[in-house]
């Protein structure tokens, strides 16, 4: 057997993750080069600061603050830095000199995807980010390459560790959203600025990626609409259990069809919804991930696991790793993504889902009739009522008062219904005389 050189890889971050990659790297070099066909050297660390404390002991003439020299004469540069700049910019100079790309960087891969992955297609380099989706869980190369043959319909995922911890939290301790969140922070499952997760634009990104590669389309994290948990409140949580579902925060990615003319598009959103309890999703506990994936002729299929952690998401950096090398010793150029579909991105009104709207009404004769005309008049129709008594008509006045209007809150679960009509419907209900107060609409997934 003809024996292959070693091949340079340059890792720019040391963090949670590159220490990580680099300690396993070094601890299992014969074995990955075994599977590799070819060594893989670590030919050095660039990070910010080379004394800053490590949770690794690595050696330490490994360290270095100069980036860009590091990747020249690289074979394979593995990014583990974060952010945009300035892990473009080297990313970039990395492919454009035909090494191989390994990132982890979300952000990156949903902003500038494109862009990266024509400039390796230019040099014939490959860029792998498997680990940029739910860590740990495979999920990147199930839809570019297992998936490949089959035509997937529609992903529901929990890609935020963070925010399905906050929400099960609150379902299972019956914790306020801030009480929550508070423990996750305690807990590190939480950054000290949880804005990017708790309002959904770290989900928002993975929609992003999961929906482009699904969907064979370009899908630009601007048009991926997004709503965070900040808003989700415990009576939302307690009434989610009563009615037989928990409330998740979701990346949903959906091929939609146009009933009138047959055109296809791509939505792409991210939401706290209503799952039923017995959906596989439902069972996904604490800061795990998955994601539940329905295609065309393999069905239904989970992927689940940790969405996070430093070694856990090495596990992931070091298999694309080995993946990049084995193309170095077979040669020929890497494999491009398959963005040909064009789809057109459509906005949220396009979407179609079911919804459960609670209401706050005057309980007197024919309320009800006139709130499923109203539901019924803007397109959306009633699948189910639950109606609780909420004052007590029977208590007095006091001496000269008009008698109080007993209140009722009505559940109103709806049949799928576009997202447009809905809006302009609990509208409508919401300047109506007979509703009090529009205290919660939740769309229904998974159903
Ligand atoms: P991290 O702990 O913050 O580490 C970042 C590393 O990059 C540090 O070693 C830092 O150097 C280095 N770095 C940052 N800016 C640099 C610059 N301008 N020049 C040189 N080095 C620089 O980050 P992480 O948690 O490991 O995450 C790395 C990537 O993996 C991110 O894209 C993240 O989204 C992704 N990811 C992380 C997880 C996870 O569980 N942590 C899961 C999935 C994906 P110093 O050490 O000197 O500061």
């Amino acid at each position: 057997m003809i024996e292959y050189r070693n091949l340079r890889v340059a890792l720019l971050g040391a963090g949670s993750v590159g220490a990580q990659v680099a300690r396993l790297l070094l601890a299992h070099q014969d074995e990955l080069a075994a599977r590799a066909g070819a060594g893989l050297e670590l030919v050095g660390i660039a990070v910010r600061d080379i004394d800053a404390p490590r949770t690794v002991d690595l050696p330490r003439e490994l360290f270095t603050t100069d980036a860009e020299s590091l990747i020249l004469g690289a074979d394979i540069v593995v990014e583990l830095m974060g952010g945009i700049e300035p892990a473009r910019t080297l990313v970039l100079q990395a492919l454009n000199s035909g090494a191989d790309v390994v990132t982890a960087n979300k952000a990156l891969i949903a902003t500038h995807g494109p862009e990266l992955s024509d400039a390796a297609e230019q040099v014939g380099a490959q860029l792998a980010y498997e680990a940029a989706v739910g860590g740990a869980i495979p999920i990147i190369r199930p839809l570019r390459d297992s998936l490949a043959g089959d035509r997937v319909e529609r992903i529901l995922g929990i890609v935020n560790g963070t925010t399905n911890f906050v929400l099960d939290r609150m379902h299972t301790h019956g914790e306020s959203l801030e009480t929550a969140l508070a423990v996750a922070s305690d807990l590190g499952y939480a950054e000290a600025d949880p804005t990017a997760d708790i309002e959904g634009y770290d989900a928002a990104q993975k929609a992003a990626i999961l929906a482009g590669l699904a969907f064979h389309t370009t899908v630009p994290i601007e048009q991926v609409y997004r709503e965070g948990i900040t808003r989700v409140t415990k009576d939302e949580v307690d009434a989610a259990r009563e009615s037989g579902h928990v409330i998740k925060l979701l990346a949903i990615c959906e091929r939609l069809t146009d009933p009138a003319t047959g055109a296809e598009g791509v939505s792409a959103r991210v939401y706290p919804a209503l799952v039923p309890a017995a959906h596989p999703l439902a069972a996904v506990r604490g800061a795990h991930n998955a994601v539940f994936v329905q295609a065309s002729a393999a069905g239904d299929l989970m992927f689940y696991g940790a969405g996070a952690g430093g070694v856990e998401t090495a596990s992931a950096v070091l298999g694309d790793l080995v993946s990049v090398a084995r193309r170095h010793v077979v040669g020929g150029p890497g494999v491009a993504e398959s963005m040909h579909a064009h789809l057109p991105v459509l906005e949220i009104g396009r979407a179609v889902t079911r919804y459960q709207i609670s209401l706050q009404v005057v309980d007197q004769p024919g309320v009800l009739a006139r709130i499923a005309r109203m539901l019924s008049d803007g397109g959306v129709s009633v699948e189910a009522v639950r109606q609780t008594i909420a004052s007590d008509p029977s208590e007095s006045p006091a001496a000269g008062a008009a008698a109080p209007a007993a209140t009722a809150t009505l559940v109103i679960g709806t049949h799928p219904a576009p997202e447009s009509a809905l809006a302009a419907t609990v509208e409508a209900l919401a300047q109506s005389d007979v509703v009090a107060a529009v205290t919660s609409v939740l769309r229904v997934e998974g159903s």
